[in-house]
């Protein structure tokens, strides 16, 4: 068979467009996302002209099963709460059961099963949605705005993540950027990525300690860095995945529902208005508004109070990541100020007071995560080589040892990337599997902690209790996501994993994902001609009760006898829920009783005729 020649214009085209292809960071935010890109050296925020570059991060399902995200969607919080979903990043590898008390508040259905931790789906009409799916509509409608703008394809990007994100949520932050057809390059801790968009002014021969403090709308990041010579290292960070200006809003709600009893407005319609009194309280004194002819308000005292526990919290994070990296407050150079919460003046105030110094809050608290995303992007680009970013894992990862006690292998705060091992045993002779329990966080006991998957070390050749030398080692890759392998030294037996956990989901599982709305179309259908099968049958028994009330004078007993038969047996396939069944039934129902129905009729016009109404 002759070769076919290499299409040397082909090849070329490909490697321009390659060479100018821009890749994205994306600040994908719990309340708002947004696009960066570097041009000319310099990190910029996609936006329209004149316009914010803010994408509120909330979809929206239309009549029509469309979608829409951003500001459209938000339009359509207050009218149609249970189709528009907003914080979907705080429900990102989650079961239901962490979200416990949350769910209550949500305008959206949140649905879990029981059995099945993975299968926490928001509910939309009929149609179900996982979180992962979710913040791919974000991304793909980022991708759709950034691609216009651009005028070019955009494939590759950097997103953030708080630092305090597990590896199983950054699996799905990842697994979202892929289904949205985006190529993730790099994940980085979203204060990390604030700390490079605030040292890519800064003189290379500073060196500095600083501390990012990052409240937005649901979550909370504290990161110690120390830069140097153009090198970002990460000491130490902590945070709360379930900490943000969301929570002020639902405490300002609470405390109205509290002292003016209105409960005629939907809460999701309060936190709205709370959200407002929130932001015109830090730059006024009072805010003032009528509910239901209720007139409505908050001082800014009284405000304060409220915010007051959420600022100690973060106050108490700030404390421990200070002690994790080992430095004193005064050794802090500079407090960098993240997230949209942080304009409110008594958060700067507190945070000045804890580090006593003032903050730094010259960038846009809303750009500078995305702005730092750009950077990264750049650096990987190949473009940029006088900054490097020295990252850490923010939790310890350890496996299950006897007595359900955690074993850590890479404590927290170690620099990613990062391999370490341990040898272990077996505890039973001629034992020839092993499985190995992998688990994030920092309690004594695994059950406190949280369980990132299994692996099984299979084919030990069978030893006595305690001779085979079992080493399991952890690699952390820069995007803090974990490889972890198993080997019997003495026989080398090995295996290894990359963490599929139990709340992600799996290459295939993505497959299905995607074929899913094309096979739940089918199911969709069928349940709701099943619906209407059913909503059927109830008008008509309801119709045919009356008939036989209003009409029993003339109707025989038989007659009587027999259609409540029918509806009997109607009433029976509606239990059992089957569709045909009910359908036959009604059909047969409706051959019995049409010319009843007639006779009816024929009553009602001879009563009409001689001038007796039968309504
Ligand atoms: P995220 O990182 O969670 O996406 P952002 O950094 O965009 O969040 O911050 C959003 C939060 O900031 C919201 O809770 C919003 O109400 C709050 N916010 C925005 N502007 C102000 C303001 N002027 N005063 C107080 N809070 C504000
Ligand atoms: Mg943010």
């Amino acid at each position: 068979m002759p070769r076919i020649p290499i299409n040397i214009q082909e090849g070329k085209i490909q490697e321009e467009s390659k060479a100018s292809e821009i890749i994205v960071g994306i600040d994908l935010g719990t309340t708002n996302s947004l696009i960066a890109f570097v041009k000319d050296g310099q990190p910029n925020i996609l936006k329209e002209h004149g316009k914010s570059g803010l994408v509120p991060s909330i979809i929206h399902f239309n009549d029509n099963g469309e979608v829409v995200v951003g500001n459209e969607a938000k339009e359509k919080l207050s009218t149609y709460p249970e189709r528009t979903i907003y914080s979907a990043k705080r429900l990102m590898g989650k079961s239901i059961h962490d979200l416990e008390n949350y769910v209550d508040g949500l305008g959206y259905t949140i649905i879990g099963d029981e059995k099945d931790e993975k299968l926490l789906k928001v509910k939309v009409d009929d149609k179900f949605y996982n979180p992962i799916t979710l913040s791919s509509k974000i991304l793909s409608a980022l991708k759709i705005k950034a691609e216009a703008l651009l005028d070019q394809k955009v494939t590759k990007a950097v997103i953030t993540v708080p630092a305090y994100f597990n590896d199983t949520q950054r699996q799905a932050t990842r697994q979202a950027g892929k289904l949205a057809g985006l190529d993730i390059l790099r994940i980085i801790n979203e204060p990390t990525a604030a700390s490079l968009a605030y040292g890519n002014g800064i003189d290379l021969d500073v060196v500095e300690n600083i501390a990012v403090y990052d409240l937005g709308g649901g979550t909370f990041d504290i990161s110690i860095l120390h830069i140097e010579r153009g090198i970002f290292e990460v000491l130490s960070t902590h945070g709360d995945t379930f900490l943000g200006g969301d929570d002020i809003d639902i405490a300002i709600a609470n405390y109205w529902i509290e002292t003016y009893s209105i409960d005629t407005l939907a809460f999701s319609d309060l936190k709205y208005l709370a959200e407002a009194a929130k932001i015109h309280l830090s730059t006024n004194s009072i805010f003032k508004s009528q509910v239901n002819d209720i007139e409505i308000t908050l001082d800014l005292k009284q405000f304060e109070t409220l915010c007051n526990p959420i600022v100690q919290k973060t106050l108490q994070s700030c404390q421990q990541a200070l002690n994790d990296s080992k430095l004193d407050k005064s050794a802090i150079n500079k407090i960098i100020m993240v997230g949209g919460s942080t304009r409110i003046p008594l958060i700067k105030n507190a945070v000045a007071n804890f580090f006593e110094n003032d903050v730094y809050d010259a960038i846009n608290p809303d750009e500078v995560v995305a702005l730092g995303a750009a950077i990264q992007a750049d650096i990987l680009a190949g473009n940029r080589k006088d900054i490097l970013l020295l990252d850490v894992t923010p939790l310890s990862l350890g496996i299950e040892t006897v007595g359900g006690l955690m074993d850590t292998i890479i404590p927290r705060n170690s620099k990613v990337p990062i391999g370490a091992g341990r040898n272990y045993t077996t505890s039973i002779d001629g034992q020839t599997n092993l499985k190995v329990s992998i688990y994030q966080g920092e309690r004594d006991l695994v059950k406190d902690n949280r369980k990132l998957g299994e692996l099984l070390l299979k084919n030990i050749p069978p030893m006595p209790a305690g001779i085979p030398k079992i080493e399991i080692k952890f690699m952390l890759d820069p995007d803090g996501i974990m490889t972890v392998s198993a080997e019997e030294l003495r026989t080398q037996t090995k295996t290894s994993i990359t963490l599929q956990s139990q709340y992600g989901v799996s290459e295939e599982e993505m497959a299905i994902m995607l074929l899913d709305s094309i096979n739940n179309a089918e199911a969709d259908m069928q349940s709701r001609s099943l619906q209407e099968a059913k909503t059927e049958a109830v008008m008509i028994i309801q119709s045919s009760h009356k008939f036989i009330k209003q009409n029993q004078s003339w109707l025989s007993e038989l007659e009587i006898n027999t259609l409540k038969d029918y509806l009997k047996l109607i009433e029976n396939f509606l239990k059992e829920e089957d569709k045909d069944a009910i359908l036959q039934g009604l059909e047969n129902l409706n051959t019995f009783s049409r010319p009843l129905a007639e006779k009816a009729l024929d009553k009602a016009v001879e009563q009409n005729l001689s001038g007796k109404s039968i309504l």
